[in-house]
């Protein structure tokens, strides 16, 4: 923020800083009005959602911050724009197979924006994956779809394997990926008894890794996978069955969040050799599903960053169908159906979390009048004298060396009974005026000395931000994800703050101080002063896929409210609210924690009518206090600010 003094701040200074296109995937913008919009159908510009209106409606609805957003819309287009992708592809290649992809439930398994994604994807059959018995048990009622697939990973007991066989006699695509060699042999077994013919798939194990936070995914110690040996020998043992046909399907899966585009191509040729080579001995599979990877432009910058990635879905989809292709016309072999399974490229967008700003954290926000004292400890003289050279100090790095000192040393003077708890106050005040001093002096210059880079960190805001990061940004808070958090709104105004963003938790990693601004990676994010009495609304944005779903309970905050948006062209503000879902209460969370919420409110009750009983309390005021502990219980978990 070395433009600080600029005036004429524009929109687009707003977008140069905060990138909102750059990590946006053409859904978000900055208007012109200074508030961050949607545009929930990129082949519509037209229409476009203003996040404030969204907001005032939240909020004339009585709903409470802080509030997920569901755009349906997006989630729909993103879908859309896989299966076209693909499909595009497949004719300008002249590629033989066709694409029959799986939306892979783990990523987000609410029920509405599985509802959401079967139903934009019935034109192309896109199907859905699962890899869990509770996931299976979801997918076998809710695809509906008797074309597309359901792809089924994970470790499997007895129980999956019938459920899996249930769907096959129902009629459906279910397709068994075996995971582990003895999985094959339950299957088989169940299979017989049932008097079904399974379909099977094997994941290979592959030697080629993703690279970046999941590349563990891949090579020997994969968890997930059979070697070369057990592929083959799977295959023989289903031939020896009579059930060589059943192999139908070759799966691998490299890792989420492939960063770098040639990970993806190594994983289709070592894959399109294996489906190849099973050809020729005799094993004809209909199907090669690539798995996911597909990754998200978190931090717009377009590289192999953790949050980034260095290709397009377009390059995505080509490397694959090309690749494929490639290898396939060279060994002499059917092109393969193509069967993807992405699901953070599906729903990432199409969630995130408005929260507000409800307080401030500055360890200069305090002063104490400074003025000499009779008397005073020769420390404070000194600080003080500093304070008052800095004018015509020589060397500004000096200046701070010292000031640090004097206030390192004015602490054990203070635990050895030196120095009083006032003399100290008046030189901890005085210490942050010089550190406020010397950031402004450092702001024009181009070469500031190490010591002094942590100088803008140090005296940045910290802004208490009403959310939680363990219900909200799981990934943020264990694996370091990176998520794009803009304002809201007054994009339109310079930011002049420098912050990083803390939550309501009790917890010391409750924090966000890693944003993707204008140069880069920041620790803190520039922002707006807050006005006395007007809302500071902040976007956590790119939070639909995984972090929807991961929250915890970390102090019993729990889920967020959600409000489900449908665009709306004939609507003024171009959009509805379909669907109101309540977050936890408190006694939802309590309860899940196995107290017993209606024992406790009668004990506090019972409490208060004994204190009404003595005298201590009017009845009125005891009903009234009973009545506030009840609606604080049916109450949401988090801070209420509206
Ligand atoms: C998690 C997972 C996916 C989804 O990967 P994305 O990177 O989110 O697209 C796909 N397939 C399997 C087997 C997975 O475990």
């Amino acid at each position: 923020m070395k433009e600080q003094q600029k005036n004429n701040w524009t929109i687009e200074d707003a977008e140069r800083i905060y990138g909102v296109s750059r990590w946006g995937g053409g859904y978000f913008h900055i208007g012109d009005n200074g508030n961050v919009q949607v545009t929930p159908d990129p082949t519509n510009t037209e229409m476009r959602i203003d996040f404030k209106a969204v907001i005032d409606e939240i909020k004339q609805e009585g709903i409470q911050l802080p509030v997920v957003v569901r755009f349906h819309d997006v989630l729909r287009s993103q879908v859309e724009q896989l299966n076209r992708t693909f499909d595009q592809t497949i004719t300008e290649a002249e590629y033989q197979g066709e694409y029959n992809g799986v939306y892979p439930v783990k990523v987000n398994q609410m029920r509405e924006v599985v509802e959401e994604i079967v139903d934009a994807g019935k034109p192309f059959n896109y199907g859905l994956e699962a890899g869990s018995k509770a996931e299976l048990i979801a997918v076998l009622a809710y695809n509906t779809n008797e074309s597309s697939l359901t792809i089924l990973n994970g470790y499997k007991d007895e129980e999956f394997m019938r459920l899996a066989l249930l769907g096959t006699k129902l009629g459906r695509k279910m397709i068994v990926v075996v995971e582990k060699y003895s999985e094959l042999l339950l299957l088989v077994k169940i299979a017989k008894e049932l008097g079904v013919e399974p379909h099977v798939g094997v994941r290979s194990k592959m030697t080629v890794k993703g690279r970046g936070k999941w590349e563990g995914s891949g090579g020997d110690r994969a968890k997930f996978g059979l070697t070369i040996t057990e592929i083959i020998k799977a295959a023989r043992y289903l031939e020896s069955e009579g059930l060589g046909h059943c192999l139908e399907l070759l799966h691998f899966h490299i890792g989420s969040q492939l960063t770098d585009i040639r990970s993806v191509k190594e994983a289709i040729s070592e894959g399109g050799r294996i489906y190849s080579e099973l050809h020729k001995m005799g094993f004809t599979l209909q199907y090669v599903d690539v798995g996911g990877g597909l990754g998200i432009d978190y931090d717009g910058s377009k590289s192999t960053n953790d949050s980034s990635r260095n290709y397009t879905m377009a390059e995505y989809v080509a490397d694959v169908v090309y690749g494929m292709k490639e290898v396939c016309d060279l060994e002499g072999v059917p092109h393969p159906t193509l069967v993807s399974e992405s699901g953070r490229a599906i729903t990432a967008h199409h969630s995130c979390v408005i929260m507000e700003i409800v307080g401030e954290i500055r360890s200069n926000s305090a002063e104490i009048d400074t003025a000499p004292a009779d008397g005073e400890h020769i420390f404070v003289t000194n600080i003080r004298d500093l304070y008052l050279s800095i004018d015509h100090h020589p060397n500004l790095q000096e200046l701070f060396n010292d000031a640090s000192e004097y206030k390192e040393r004015a602490v054990d003077a203070f635990k050895l009974r030196v120095l009083s708890l006032e003399e100290l106050g008046k030189i901890e005040t005085l210490y942050w005026q010089i550190m406020v001093e010397l950031q402004q002096r450092f702001r024009s210059i181009e070469f500031v000395p190490e010591e002094l880079q942590d100088l803008d960190y140090n005296l940045s805001s910290q802004y208490l931000c009403n959310f939680s990061v363990f219900q909200s940004a799981a990934d943020t808070w264990a694996i370091d994800q990176l998520l794009p958090v803009v304002p809201l709104t007054r994009m339109d105004q310079e930011p002049t703050v420098n912050c990083s963003l803390v939550d309501i938790t009790c917890d010391s990693d409750g924090k966000i101080d890693q944003f993707t601004i204008e140069r880069g990676i920041s620790d803190v994010l520039p922002v707006h002063k807050l006005n006395k009495g007007e809302p500071y609304p902040m976007g956590l944005f790119l939070t639909g896929a995984y972090q929807d779903v991961m929250g915890d309970m970390h102090n019993l905050f729990g889920r967020l409210n959600e409000v489900h948006i449908f665009s709306y062209d004939d609507d003024p503000q171009d959009f509805y609210i379909e669907e109101v879902v309540k977050g936890s209460s408190v006694n939802d969370v309590l309860g899940v924690m196995q107290y017993n919420t209606q024992g406790m409110a009668t004990d506090v009750k019972r409490l208060i009518d004994k204190h009404v009983a003595s005298g201590g309390m009017k009845p009125r005021e005891g009903v009234r206090w009973t009545d506030f502990y009840e609606s604080c219980l049916a109450g949401y978990t988090y801070m209420k600010t509206n």
